[in-house]
C-alpha cells in the first residue's frame, strides 16, 4: 500500500493549517511522497479558492518544503484546477506555463451565464440547502438535469485537456443522492457517468479514488461499485485524501486500498522521483 498523497489543502486555498503543518504529519505517518494541490484561482475571488497574487509565493514555499525535507519525503506541487467552461479551465495559458508537476481537473462550480462571477456559479460541492435551491432555479426541479449537465461537462473537462487526474469525477451524487428520484443504477446516471471513464480512458487520464467523506460518510469518489468497471477499463488510479486538515492526510487510506484490491486493481499510479509509475499493492 503506497503511503502517498496528491490531493491536499493548506492555507493557500481553504486547507486549515499552513503546508509545512501537512508535511509533519504526512512524515510522522511514515508517507513516501506528497504532493499539494490548493483550489486554483478563478476569474472572481471565492472563499475556496486561491488568489493569484499568492501563486509565486505558493510555488515558492513548496518548493522551500521540498528541499527542507528532501532526505524524508517527495514533495511534489499540484494545483486542483477548476473546469468552468471552455474559456476558463486548465487548459488555458495561465495554467499550463506554471511549473507544476501535476494537475488535477475538478469541477465545483457550473455557471449558469458565460459572465463568470460568483453569482452566476451553481455550487454542487457546496450545502444540500444550495445544491437544491439551484436544482429548483436553473434545472427545473430535476435532478436528472443537473446530473446531466455535471457529466457533460465532465466530458467538456476531459476533452479540453491540460489536466493529468480527474478530482472526485462523480461528486455531484453526494448531494444528488438525497433525492428521492436519485437512482445511479438508472440509465439517466449511468449512462452518461460511464461515457465520462470512456473519455478519460481514451485520454489517458488517471483517475482520483478520493477518500474524504470515506470515514466521515461512507462515500468515495468514484462510488465504490464502480471500482470494478475502471479497473477492466485498465484507467490508472492512486489514493487520495483531499484532506484540508493536516491530521486527517492518511484518511480513508486501509479501507480504500481495501476496496482496490477486491476490485482486481493490482497497481496504483504513483510519483516517484518525478515520474509516474505503476507501483504494486502489496
Ligand atoms: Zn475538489
Ligand atoms: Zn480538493
Amino acid at each position: 500500500m503506497q503511503l502517498s498523497n496528491y490531493h491536499s489543502h493548506c492555507t493557500f486555498c481553504d486547507g486549515r493549517s499552513n503546508p509545512e503543518d501537512f508535511v509533519r504529519f504526512a512524515i510522522a505517518k511514515g508517507f513516501r511522497a506528497y504532493g499539494f494541490s490548493s483550489h486554483s484561482p478563478l476569474p472572481f475571488e471565492t472563499n475556496w479558492n486561491m488568489s493569484a497574487i499568492d501563486m509565486p509565493e505558493y510555488l515558492q514555499e513548496i518548493n522551500r518544503l521540498r528541499q527542507k525535507y528532501a532526505d524524508r519525503l517527495e514533495i511534489y506541487t499540484g494545483l486542483e484546477i477548476d473546469y468552468l467552461d471552455k474559456t476558463y479551465n486548465a487548459s488555458i495559458p495561465y495554467f499550463r506555463e506554471l511549473p507544476l508537476d501535476y494537475r488535477i481537473g475538478s469541477i465545483h462550480f457550473l455557471p449558469i451565464s458565460t459572465e463568470l462571477k460568483e453569482a452566476n456559479m451553481v455550487c454542487i460541492d457546496g450545502s444540500f440547502s444550495d445544491y437544491a435551491h439551484s436544482v429548483e432555479r436553473y434545472f427545473e426541479g430535476d435532478i436528472r438535469k443537473l446530473v446531466r449537465h455535471y457529466f457533460e461537462t465532465t466530458q467538456q473537462m476531459i476533452e479540453a485537456g491540460g489536466i493529468d487526474i480527474i478530482g472526485h469525477i462523480d461528486k455531484i451524487y453526494m448531494n444528488g443522492q438525497k433525492y428521492a428520484l436519485f437512482d445511479p443504477e438508472q440509465d439517466w446516471y449511468r449512462k452518461p457517468f460511464e461515457d465520462c471513464l470512456d473519455l478519460a480512458r481514451q485520454h489517458q487520464l488517471m483517475v482520483e479514488i478520493n477518500t474524504k467523506n470515506l470515514l466521515k460518510k461512507d462515500e468515495l469518489y468514484p462510488r465504490k461499485n464502480y471500482l470494478t468497471h475502471i479497473h477492466q477499463l485498465g484507467i490508472p488510479v492512486m489514493v487520495n485524501s483531499d484532506c484540508h486538515y493536516p491530521d486527517l492526510v492518511n484518511d480513508g487510506r486501509t479501507q480504500a486500498f481495501q476496496l482496490l484490491k477486491e476490485a482486481g486493481f493490482t497497481t496504483t499510479r504513483e510519483l516517484v522521483n518525478g515520474h509516474w509509475e505503476d507501483l504494486p499493492i502489496d
